[in-house]
């Protein structure tokens, strides 16, 4: 946008403090601090209203998997607005967009998930997803089986039902969650084991330990009771926790063992991001049903999508009943033609693999090579694209910092002056960078990195 009056970012901060509510930000104290105002992006870079360029380590909020500024998903979706702006799927009607990419999600996903539905958010397609789950049960004739099973640091979205199956605790008091029937597990953070209590144990043998959990919660309940269990491949805002290699095989045992459905949440996972198209294919988890957002179009459009497994599938499918469900914008043919567009690209430029095999496994070396013995790091832990930097107290003790959070907004705040995007999480710093970053602009992020690390260590005093 061109400025039009003196001091156009003093302008826009004030009708932003007077006018506009973020999310997850406290208004009052955001407000005598002045938000920053993005202009433009392109490629990893995003421009503010001061002239400032940041690297965006984080791709926008995990989803700009294309990076900024493509021209064949702007081009896509400029030509569906032309052509079929708006139309719903309510009156038996469908639309070539929405169809080609359910299609095209089909022949992607893991085998077996040939059905999806659409939503517009990451939140609207787990709740979209338990309500099916609960459904499932009713046609199969279990009523009773109710109860959502989901893991302490989830993370799985805002409305409420998705605010309950998250197992983050600050997210619920303000709003009197979770509702009844959510039920909660301890998860596979091995860095954390230490300090919780549970000893020298290795991360293998934390991983059959933390899934046993998941049985004996399921037993506590008792298993005609539980429905489902829901679990990010790996957790995404509670920290980038990456699960131990024995924890998936042993859950999915679990969960057939009792007959509970499996739901995965890729909303972060999916879409190369891990180095294969899902993160359910670099764990080899087999969903009853998977939710997707964020990377599905790359973040340009707001599009989710619900995919089911035979089981669900068949059986919602054959219900011969009407669905009572569903979204105005469900399969909102723009949105699908950006999403469709996006799953073209990735599939002709084979971004998963190049995540795969080139630029994920250079991130994670630049990584460690750069951070492994610094005074302040912990652990360096990442797949693909996806790393978490762990600052400690004591390394040797695995200890975190007794003021949780403060270490990381010092280094947080060091980086976006340097001009990085990188998000603290507690005093986990993480990143997520487009997928089309290069060998060269990693170099220049890890270096960026660095550089604020330092400073935090400078005052911190332990350099
Ligand atoms: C972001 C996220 C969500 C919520 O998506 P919204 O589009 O913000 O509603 C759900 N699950 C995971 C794993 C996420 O990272």
């Amino acid at each position: 946008m061109t400025p039009t009056v003196h001091n156009q970012t003093r302008h826009w901060q004030a009708l932003d403090a007077a006018h506009h509510i973020h999310p997850f930000s406290d208004t009052a104290a955001l407000n005598r601090e002045g938000v920053r105002i993005i202009t433009h992006a392109k490629g990893i870079y995003v421009y503010d209203s001061e002239g400032a360029r940041l690297l965006d380590g984080m791709a926008g909020l995990w989803c700009v998997q294309l990076g900024y500024g493509n021209e064949e998903l702007a081009e896509a979706g400029a030509k569906a607005l032309r052509e079929l702006p708006y139309y719903n799927h309510f009156f038996k009607t469908s639309n070539p967009w929405t169809i080609e990419l359910a299609t095209k999600l089909a022949q992607v996903l893991p085998e077996g998930l040939e059905r999806v539905l659409f939503a517009n958010s990451g939140s609207e397609a787990n709740d979209t997803a338990l309500k099916l789950i609960r459904y499932y049960w009713n046609l199969k004739g279990k009523p009773k089986k109710k109860i959502h099973i989901s893991r302490e640091m989830a993370y799985h979205g805002v409305t409420m039902a998705a605010a309950s199956l998250s197992g983050l605790t600050p997210m619920h008091p303000q709003w009197d969650l979770p509702l009844a029937g959510f039920e909660k597990v301890p998860t596979c953070y091995w860095y954390a084991a230490k300090s919780a209590g549970y000893g020298d144990v290795s991360p293998e043998d934390f991983g059959e330990l933390i899934a046993a959990k998941l049985e004996e919660k399921i037993l506590a309940l008792g298993p005609d009771n539980v429905a489902s269990f829901s679990a990010e491949p790996i957790h995404g805002a509670g920290g980038l926790i990456f699960p131990p290699s024995t924890y998936w095989p042993a859950i999915q045992k679990v969960c057939a063992k009792y007959d509970v459905l499996l739901h995965v949440d890729e909303v972060i996972t999916g879409f190369g991001r891990t180095g294969n198209w899902f993160g359910s294919h670099t764990y080899g988890i087999s969903p009853d049903v998977m939710t997707m957002a964020k990377g599905l179009s790359s973040g340009y459009q707001p599009i989710s999508a619900i995919a089911l497994g035979p089981r669900m599938g068949d059986a919602i499918a054959n219900a011969n009943e009407e669905l009572v469900h569903g979204y105005t914008y469900s399969g909102h043919p723009v949105a699908c033609a950006v999403a469709l567009k996006n799953l073209e690209i990735m599939e002709r430029d084979a971004i998963p693999a190049r995540v795969g095999t080139d630029t994920g496994p250079y991130l994670q070396a630049s990584l460690r090579a750069a951070f492994q013995d610094h005074p302040l790091v912990g652990e360096v832990r990442g797949v693909g694209l996806l790393a978490a930097i762990e600052l400690v107290d004591d390394k040797a003790e695995r200890r975190f910092f007794p003021e949780v959070g403060e270490v990381g907004t010092i280094c947080r705040n060091h980086c976006f002056r340097e001009g990085l995007v990188m998000r603290a999480i507690r005093d986990t710093m993480v990143c997520s960078p487009p997928l089309t970053i290069t060998r060269a602009e990693i170099d220049e992020m890890v270096a960026l990195a660095k550089r604020c690390f330092d400073l935090t260590a400078a005052d911190l005093g332990r350099t």
